[in-house]
């Protein structure tokens, strides 16, 4: 018997119908004698819809009223799961974010789970009966509820996973795993039947949206066994513990599938794409010390995440610009806290532009080889596509390009680090 906590994202919960095959996927591991406790999403394109509604009716919205309303998305699919399978015949209740509780810190609209208190869930999990919680929302110190970032289920389902100490947390989704890079935009991605924790982590955190990126940071930190699968399987679905999702490995789990033939070792092991990010460039800030700082102290005050920071040789006069990308979602609260400081960090103008890109790609062989970056670069000029920045780390390169070349980026890369499907030795 195991312990295992299954999580199912919004297409599977979209719709009473999809939600009746998710109470028998749950059924059928609870069948197989294992304890289950399940996290759900909202249903596909609700959150969306909810994040529209906080937007008409304030742009600059206070994200504690936001967490109040896209938080109910989940309360929504949660009581009808519980509903479901308490129709089959199963025991289930609903435990939502407040009554576990799950405790968060940090901002509001993009909260951290702290701890979550696990006695009523293993009690209850004990008992047989089939807990039911709740994706993405929590109760902040305030004692308001607070989500956790979009795609913030994943995460939910990770750190139940590791307070009732199960012994695997599966996640299932719309695609049967983790690709080379989206199946939606590439036909020719192929599937991984493993990667690892520091790979996903970087994958997830420049786009790969399938996991969101604290998921894998909690999973790698606590040592959560974590499988990426489909729940769009036949109603005589094999149980899980067969399914050929992907595994989420450790670097020396990794090095045991390589020795034994399982896995080949690939210099570039995903690319990922995001379109979530804008562009903004201050013009003729001054070129001194403590200009950068003016600029920047105030978005992390805020919390606005800052990716790529490109600062210009200095012009003449002693000016230059300052060109960095924020997040989409919270570039009206950049522009507006920028503005106020114009006179104390003194640039001229702000432009922004959301019609951007960031095309990243990833892999733990970049450590030891040379050539990764100039590959890319040099398939990407090939396609006539610009590259208005870059950034790097150990297992990754990131650039930033037009919008409206996304799709064809990926797809040239994906072919030029001979990733697509049919190339394999
Ligand atoms: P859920 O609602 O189940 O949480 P998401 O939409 O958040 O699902 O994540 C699943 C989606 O992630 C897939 O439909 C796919 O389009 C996308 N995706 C992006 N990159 C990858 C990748 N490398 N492997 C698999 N799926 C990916
Ligand atoms: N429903 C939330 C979102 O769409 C959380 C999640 O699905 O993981 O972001
Ligand atoms: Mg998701």
């Amino acid at each position: 018997m195991a312990r295992i906590v299954m999580k199912f994202g919004g297409t599977s919960m979209a719709g009473t119908e999809r939600i009746r095959r998710v109470a028998n996927i749950v059924r059928k591991q609870q069948a197989a004698g294992h304890e289950v406790a399940v996290v759900v999403s909202a249903m596909a394109g609700e959150t969306d819809r909810l994040v529209n509604f906080c937007r008409e009716a304030n742009a600059l919205y206070d994200p504690a009223e936001y967490d109040v309303v896209v938080a109910s998305g989940e309360q929504v699919t949660s009581g009808l799961l519980a509903l479901t399978l308490q129709s089959l015949g199963s025991k289930a209740r609903s435990w939502l974010g407040w009554q576990l509780p799950v405790h968060t810190v940090e901002a509001h609209a993009k909260a951290r789970i702290d701890a979550i208190d696990s006695d009523k869930l293993t009690a209850s999990m004990a008992a047989g009966e089939i807990a039911v919680i709740p994706g993405f929302q929590g109760i902040g110190a305030d004692g308001r509820i607070t989500t956790l970032g979009r795609g913030g289920s994943d995460t939910s389902a990770v750190a139940v996973a590791a307070a009732v100490g199960a012994d695997r947390c599966d996640i299932y989704t719309d695609v049967d795993g983790v690709y080379t890079t989206d199946p939606r935009i590439v036909a020719k991605a192929r599937k991984l039947k493993a990667v690892t924790y520091e790979e996903m982590l970087e994958l997830a955190s420049v786009g790969a949206k399938v996991l969101q990126t604290r998921s894998v940071g909690l999973a790698m930190k606590e040592g959560v066994r974590l499988q990426v699968l489909s729940s769009f399987i036949g109603d005589d679905a094999i149980p899980a513990d067969d399914l050929p999702g992907t595994m989420i490995v450790s670097e020396e789990e990794m090095n045991q599938l390589v020795e034994n033939g399982d896995m080949e070792r690939q210099l570039v092991t995903g690319i990922a794409h995001d379109k979530n990010e804008a562009k903004v460039i201050l013009t003729r800030v001054p070129d001194k010390p403590g200009a950068v700082a003016h600029i920047f102290e105030p978005l992390a005050a805020a919390s606005i995440n800052v990716d790529m920071i490109i600062q210009n040789v200095g012009r003449d006069k002693g000016e230059t610009d300052v060109t960095f990308t924020v997040p989409q979602a919270d570039l009206a609260r950049a522009q507006a806290l920028l503005e106020d400081r114009r006179g104390e960090i003194g640039f001229n103008r702000i432009i922004t532009d959301s019609k951007i890109a960031k095309i990243s790609v990833v892999g733990v062989g970049m450590k030891s080889h040379a050539g990764v970056a100039s590959t890319m670069f040099r398939a990407l000029s090939d396609r006539g596509i610009n590259i208005q920045a870059i950034s790097t780390s150990e297992i990754k390169i990131s650039v930033m390009i037009d919008e409206d070349e996304t799709e064809l980026a990926v797809r040239v890369l994906h072919t030029a680090y001979g990733l697509d499907a049919g190339d394999e030795a």
